[in-house]
Parts: structure tokens; C-alpha cells; sequence
């Protein structure tokens, strides 16, 4: 069965009713009719319901449905993208042990590499996107993991994952990608040898800007050793969020390839605008990582970054003239975001800082909702007329 189809099928429990759609079971702990039954709940190797810290039949539909889109053999669901991140380390690595990251990753995740890893006393270094003929020089002995967001943020950047995976492989160290931004929809990492997966599942999983969850998947004996971990340290993902999130997934494929055909129409029409220095977007021939986005997504995502002409000035002004779109932190919604990070996310850090992110002064980061595409583009274009 294709896993866009399971993605649709999978249900893990009906009650008597036979209900068609999945019920919301709203409850923290399941019972047993006998002492023998609840011994046996508790035995080793059962994944029987026990307690929704650790299992309920919400939470397993969301994470089957993630593991078949993924290609996967296991997974979690957590409470956050963020759980998932931090489990993720915290369940696979120990103290002397070192980590890789990309130097463009979420702005958590770097709040967690470099403030909380180290009073573990794990190890972290930084490995820029553009430039993975430097990678291999960055491996010690100790390294234990590689981790990767692609396309990267907000820059956009495309890592060549078939090179990660040789490269991981070569070294017996983990493969760890966020694979937030693509979906398991436009790029599965896990076919170019990935280890484990991580996603927040608010952005485009979700889709609807409702709930927070996250999920992480991977190999069986990895993800069994993050399931203990989050067993006993409790970042479960709610039934509620992950009912919704189950639900979200049925429809992920149809709101995915809207979503980028509408950046795709996006790209192509703001392209060489008089306001714009440069446009970023994987499927465009323009885009510096043209030949490995192709080679390794099915679409180009939902997401285009362009750098004004105007700078600070002309960034602001932009957003104070959109009608449509919205100003907010989240992305991955129906509804078209704008966001730009120098005078909004990223405005305490010093203009330097900001560059060594790639964050240019009139970087301008569109989530591209599922609007008529005219819509949106009217939308920018005026914003763009009177900056
Ligand atoms: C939002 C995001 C996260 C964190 O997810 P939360 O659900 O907000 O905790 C991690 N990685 C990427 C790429 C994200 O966009």
C-alpha cells in the first residue's frame, strides 16, 4: 500500500460503535480486567496501552502514519517539535560524546547545542550548509551524530543528503535530520541514509495552525531507546493534538502539492521585481542548489526567501503594507505568513550576528498558504509598489 494511502487508512481502535473516523480517547491510564492481564500489560516487550505517557491510540495512529510517509521502521510522538529535538540527543548521546550541526538550524535548536548540551558535557561544533567539503575535516573521533535541516532557515539552502548519508555511513556516526520544512511528502531522508527524522508537527503537518506536536522516527533500535527516555521523562504529545494531528495527515498530500505549486507560481512571478535583489526557491534554475533539490525532492516546499533592495527600512515598510497576508512567528498554516526576521525574530541580535546566519537586512521569508494564488501575489505585489 502507498503510504500516501496509509496515511488516509491507518487506524489503530473503534469502539463498539464502529465509528468511521477515529474516536478521541481522552484518558491518562487504561485498565485490566484481571491481575494476570495487567502483568502481562506490564511486561517487557508489550505495547499494550499501560499510560498515555508512554502509549494511546491517538498518539500511535499519528506516529504509524508518520513512520509509513517516512519510510520508517519506528517512531515517538512528542508534545513539540522541540521535545522531539532534545529527546533525540538526550535519549542517544552521553557526556564526552560529539555532536555536528549545521550552522543554519532552528532557533531553538541552537539555544539548546549550545546552552544545555554542554552542562552535559556533550560537545558541539557548527558545519556551514554551503560548504560540505568541509564536513569531513569537522569529524573527531568522538562524534557521534550529524545533525541537518534542509532546505535550511530562512536562507533556504539545500544539503545534499545522498552526501550526508555517504558521509555518515563512511563514519559510523548518526544521521539526524529535521525534516520539517519538506515534509515527508516532498523528501524522505531516510532513502539517502538517514538514521533518525525529526518534526515539528505544528508547521505543515498540522497545517492548520492549531496544535503543537512533534514526532520523531527512524531505526527500531533508536527510536526504542528515545521511547524509554521519553517513557520516563514525560514529553508525550496529547491524544487531543494528536487526534487533530491524524486527522491532518489524511490531507497532507492534497494540501502539500497546493502549497507548492502556489510557491512555485509565487517564485516565477516576483523573480527579477525591481525591489528585489535576489529570490530563493529550490525549483527554480536560479537557485543555487538547483540540481540537488531536484535530485532529492518531489517539489520545491512551501517556502520562498527574497532580500529587498530597501534593507531594514524596506522589510518593515513591506509588512506594514500587506493587507492579506500574516504578520506571525508561525509558518506552515492555509493562511500566507510574511515574516522578516532583522526587524522582527532576529532584531536584538547585531547586524554581524544576523549575517553569519545568512539574515540579510531586507531578507523577506514567505510561507505560502493555500489562498488563490492571484491572491496572494496581488498581495505582495502592492506591498511591494509602496515600500
Ligand atoms: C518550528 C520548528 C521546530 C520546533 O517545533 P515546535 O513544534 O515549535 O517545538 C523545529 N525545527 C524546525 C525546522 C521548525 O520550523
Amino acid at each position: 500500500m502507498d503510504p500516501i494511502t496509509k496515511a488516509i487508512r491507518i487506524q489503530t481502535e473503534r469502539t463498539n460503535e464502529m465509528e468511521h473516523s477515529t474516536p478521541l480517547f481522552l484518558t491518562s491510564s487504561f485498565t485490566y480486567n484481571n491481575a494476570e492481564d495487567m502483568r502481562a500489560a506490564f511486561a517487557d516487550e508489550n505495547e499494550d496501552n499501560i499510560y498515555s505517557r508512554f502509549s494511546n491510540p491517538n498518539t500511535t495512529e499519528f506516529i504509524d502514519k508518520m513512520v509509513a510517509l517516512e519510510g520508517a521502521e519506528a517512531g515517538f510522538a512528542t508534545a513539540s517539535g522541540m521535545s522531539a529535538v532534545f529527546s533525540s540527543f538526550m535519549a542517544l548521546l552521553k557526556s564526552g560524546d560529539h555532536l555536528i550541526s549545521c550552522s543554519s538550524v532552528f532557533g531553538s535548536t541552537v539555544t539548546v547545542l549550545n546552552k544545555y548540551l554542554p552542562k552535559f558535557g556533550i560537545e558541539v561544533s557548527y558545519v556551514a550548509a554551503d560548504k560540505p567539503e568541509e564536513w569531513e575535516a569537522a569529524i573527531k573521533p568522538n562524534t557521534k551524530m550529524l545533525f541537518l535541516e534542509t532546505p535550511t532557515n530562512p536562507g533556504l539552502d539545500i544539503i545534499d543528503l545522498e552526501f550526508a548519508g555517504q558521509l555518515t555511513k563512511k563514519h559510523n556516526i548518526l544521521l539526524n535530520v529535521d525534516n520539517c520544512f519538506a515534509t515527508p511528502i516532498c523528501q524522505t531522508p531516510i532513502q539517502f541514509g538517514a538514521d533518525l527524522i525529526i518534526h515539528s508537527a505544528t508547521k505543515w503537518l498540522d497545517g492548520q495552525g492549531r496544535v503543537l506536536g512533534g514526532a520523531i522516527v527512524g531505526k527500531k533500535e533508536l527510536i526504542h531507546e528515545i521511547y524509554l527516555f521519553c517513557r520516563s521523562t514525560g514529553p508525550a504529545l496529547s491524544p487531543f493534538n494528536a487526534w487533530i494531528l491524524s486527522k491532518s495527515l489524511e490531507t497532507l498530500d492534497v494540501r502539500m502539492e497546493r502549497h507548492a505549486s502556489n510557491a512555485f507560481h509565487l517564485a516565477k512571478a516576483l523573480e527579477g521585481h525591481e525591489q528585489i535583489n535576489w529570490l530563493k526557491y529550490p525549483f527554480l534554475p536560479s537557485h543555487p542548489n538547483y540540481a540537488i533539490a531536484i535530485k532529492q525532492m518531489k517539489n520545491g516546499g512551501a517556502l520562498i526567501a527574497f532580500d529587498l533592495k530597501g534593507g531594514i527600512e524596506g522589510g518593515r515598510n513591506f509588512l506594514n503594507n500587506l493587507k492579506m497576508l500574516s504578520l506571525t512567528a508561525n509558518l506552515g498554516d492555509t493562511r500566507s505568513i510574511a515574516s522578516h526576521p532583522a526587524s522582527t525574530t532576529h532584531a536584538k541580535l547585531s547586524e554581524a550576528d544576523r549575517l553569519a546566519v545568512n539574515i540579510t537586512p531586507g531578507l523577506i521569508r514567505i510561507s505560502v498558504g493555500l489562498e488563490h494564488k492571484d491572491d496572494i501575489l496581488q498581495d505582495i505585489l502592492q506591498a511591494l509598489d509602496q515600500i
